[in-house]
């Protein structure tokens, strides 16, 4: 087996601000694995910020593995890649083709000034999207609480309305904003704070759905969270978590214990997104994903990556 690395850089069309920072760009390690004439893709992109590898020690945890492919890099966002490509080459030499099929995806809707926000929304409505994604606490809440306001406005209730704190509110910000809102239009908050012990009372005293996401770092992590029942949603995150095999683990456990989930892109370019698409039509082909993040890209990514009236389309 030949493994092939390439670097690329994708710019955002403007920054994508979270309780983490600012992202402007995307620095990814494209990996073809090529077995006699069968080929399968993947990629790598480690992001400042969310407790992975830097970039360079992914590059060189792939670049010892394409030395020896049998045994597979370690560090999250290496093994991510490496584990795409290898399971699609599975596929391609067990002659396996996927059927067509399409996903709803949401919006991500990452303004902080209003017009911007109202644009933004506005847009999303425009192109057909059934669920809208919010950025919050990373600005005051104050601000928070209008930007919600604004959207449950402009959005009718057919649309969903999810916010994501990244972990970045204290219990009692949390619990501000959240109460000073219309609890009822508001179907997720991912993360609210990052301690997942807060988030039963933020549920119970919102009636808001929680979703996990960055706390699902590991096994021990993961058990810890379906023991506490901190969450209702799982946000899983194929090109940090290990790839198709370990999101389809983590799927199966969420199932056994009643925990939705939804298949997220990391701000991923195009060969992770078409993996993620992919493991949402095999594990949870109702729901609706966070994929909609090809349009954030100056780049054109390709067609079947991109949204389509709020939906990612496999032909
Ligand atoms: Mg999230």
């Amino acid at each position: 087996m030949f493994v092939t690395l390439k670097d690329r850089t994708l710019q955002l069309r403007s920054p994508v601000t979270t309780a983490h920072g600012k992202t402007t760009h995307r620095q990814i390690i494209e990996i073809t694995v090529q077995q006699d004439e069968f080929f399968g893709y993947g990629e790598s992109a480690p992001l400042p910020g969310f407790g992975l590898e830097t970039f360079k020690e992914a590059q060189t945890a792939l670049a010892e593995w394409s030395e020896n492919p049998h045994t597979l890099p370690t560090l999250p966002a290496a093994l991510s890649g490496a584990a795409t490509a290898l399971d699609y080459l599975e596929q391609a030499t067990s002659k396996i083709c996927l059927p067509p099929g399409s996903i709803a995806v949401q919006a991500l809707i990452s303004a902080t000034d209003i017009p911007s926000l109202e644009k933004q929304v506005t847009n999303a409505i425009n192109d057909g999207y059934r669920a809208v994604k919010l950025k919050v606490a990373a600005t005051d809440a104050m601000t928070d609480i209008k930007r919600i306001e604004i959207i449950t406005k402009l959005i009718d209730t057919q649309i969903l309305l999810r916010l994501d704190a990244n972990g970045g509110w204290t219990r009692r910000q949390a619990l501000d904003v959240l109460t000073n809102t219309d609890t009822g239009r508001v179907a997720l908050v991912e993360e609210p704070t990052s301690d997942p012990s807060d988030w039963q009372e933020i549920h119970r005293e919102t009636g808001i759905g929680i979703g996990a996401d960055e706390q699902l770092t590991d096994q021990t992590q993961i058990d810890r969270l379906v023991d506490l029942g901190a969450a209702q949603t799982f946000v899983l995150k194929p090109s940090i978590l290990g790839g198709p095999p370990a999101t389809r683990r983590i799927a199966s456990q969420a199932a056994q214990n009643d925990i939705d989930i939804i298949i997220s892109s990391f701000l991923d370019g195009p060969m992770a997104l078409r993996s993620a698409r992919d493991l949402a039509l095999e594990l949870a082909p109702h729901e609706i994903h966070g994929l909609g993040t090809a349009p954030l890209f100056v780049e054109d990514l390709p067609s079947d990556v991109q949204p389509v009236n709020g939906y990612l389309q496999r032909l």
